[in-house]
């Protein structure tokens, strides 16, 4: 495959910007091999800069649920750029956004918006923090929540596939406020909570797990945190950034009918564009400023043509939820279709789903934690990634990162998928 225009972007890109890349987990460090270089995309197509198609699994890793260049988001914006791109002063358009989310979410009274993910979690554990007077936080192993000082302790996503689990330059005062429990694991937190009493403020999970590949919450285990942190007066925080809007409307809570006291989203709430967002019950947000104590602020923040395009996003997927029962069916499709031939390859696997998030382990072991998911044999994946991509599937470039379908996938890109799946495998067993 010629991919010699991405071979020399990319060396280009190296000379000025560290590995090439302005966010780690597109760097193909785990699969090896240079990154592509994309220049367009529509509905399930990525195109990139040597002209290849991909059918694209990653979603910008969420946001393009509805696939690439959704046209009432493209016209939306279109129309809203031409008044200017941001003001420093509020807008109408921002309450509209929050009135959305908080008028359907049943635990979300008040939100801010932030710029990105990374932001919500660390405001979030701020207030969280203000709201209790408490200073320690409980994280779970393998999850990722952007690369906020507190949350690079036994971190996922990119930050694991680096296989630095905690990065140098978080001090060692801040890794000690951070407790790190098991993942499907109540028992870890209990014993964390007991070893800490008085200290936890707050805990933060993916409800999902998808930094890690796709872990779900096994029975009872979102429910002992909820019980756990009512017992111990501990802000129970959902990091909703991957889960948020994809899952449900409602994201994981609506789905799985837990509900935490903070919830972050990113991703699909900004429709591409950076936006995050933390929001809760109204006791807790009334801490933020300018209403309370707690600091929290962005330039950028709400920015009118970001929440346009969230908004644009989030109306439609709210006014036609059976968007989610198709993607929810084409993921299964995919699973049903891949088993049978990865069984007749003869390779160990785990396959996780839910909803629309799926992900492929080569492992005999069922993947449930971190520990499970870093026994996949990353050596096959590598080898899988790339005959994938010669097929013209794009998934995403590690095995600790799930896979995002879209709305725009079609019957017939998915039988495509699944052919080249065939293929791949036959030619790495
Ligand atoms: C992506 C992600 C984040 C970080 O969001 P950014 O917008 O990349 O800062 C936080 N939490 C979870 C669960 C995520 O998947």
């Amino acid at each position: 495959m010629d991919i010699s225009r991405s071979e020399q972007l990319f060396q280009q890109s190296s000379r000025y910007i560290p590995g090439g890349v302005n966010s780690p987990a597109r760097a193909f460090k785990s699969v090896g091999g240079t990154p592509l270089f994309i220049k367009r995309a529509q509905g399930p197509y990525l195109y990139d800069e040597d002209e290849h198609r991909y059918i694209d699994y990653i979603a910008s890793w969420g946001p393009m649920i509805r696939g690439h260049a959704y046209g009432p988001v493209i016209e939306a914006i279109q129309e809203k750029v031409a008044d200017s791109t941001s003001f420093g002063a509020p807008t109408e358009i921002e309450h509209r956004l929050a009135a959305l989310i908080c008028d359907n979410i049943d635990n979300i009274d008040q939100i801010r918006m932030t710029n990105s993910g990374t932001e919500a979690t660390m405001s979030a554990i701020r207030v969280a923090r203000g709201y209790t007077g408490k200073n320690k936080v409980i994280k779970f192993a393998g999850n990722y929540h952007g690369h906020g000082d507190s949350f690079l302790i036994a971190a996922g996503s990119g930050a694991l596939t680096l296989g630095q689990p905690s990065s140098p330059g978080v001090t060692p005062g801040t890794a000690q406020d951070t407790l790190v429990a098991g993942y499907n694991d109540l028992a870890s937190v209990e014993k964390l909570l007991q070893a800490n009493r008085g200290e936890v403020a707050a805990l933060i999970v993916e409800p999902v797990a998808g930094n890690m590949g796709c872990i779900l919450p096994e029975e009872g285990f979102l429910e002992g945190l909820r019980k756990l942190c009512d017992e111990h007066e501990v802000v129970l925080i959902f990091d909703e950034v991957m889960s948020g809007f994809r899952l449900s409307f409602g994201g994981a809570q609506a789905l799985l009918g837990v509900y935490a006291d903070l919830v972050t989203y990113g991703k699909v709430i900004g429709a591409g564009l950076p936006v995050g967002a933390y929001g809760g019950k109204r006791a807790i947000m009334e801490h933020v400023a300018p209403l309370g104590p707690v600091y929290q602020a962005g330039t950028l923040s709400g920015n009118p043509i970001a929440m346009t395009a969230g908004y644009t996003l989030l109306k439609s997927l709210f006014d036609e939820p059976a968007v989610y029962q198709r993607l929810a069916r084409k993921t299964e499709k995919l699973e049903q279709s891949i088993r049978p031939l990865l069984e007749k390859a003869g390779l160990p696997h785990q396959i996780n789903r839910l909803g629309s998030m799926i992900s492929l382990h080569f492992t005999e072991q069922p993947v449930r934690d971190f520990e499970s998911a870093a026994a996949g044999n990353n050596d096959t994946f590598k080898r899988f990634f790339h005959l994938m991509l010669e097929e013209g599937v794009y998934l995403p470039p590690s095995p600790f990162e799930s896979w995002f379908l879209n709305d725009a996938l079609s019957e017939t890109d998915l039988d495509t998928t699944v052919a080249a799946i065939g293929t791949s495998l036959n030619r790495l067993s």
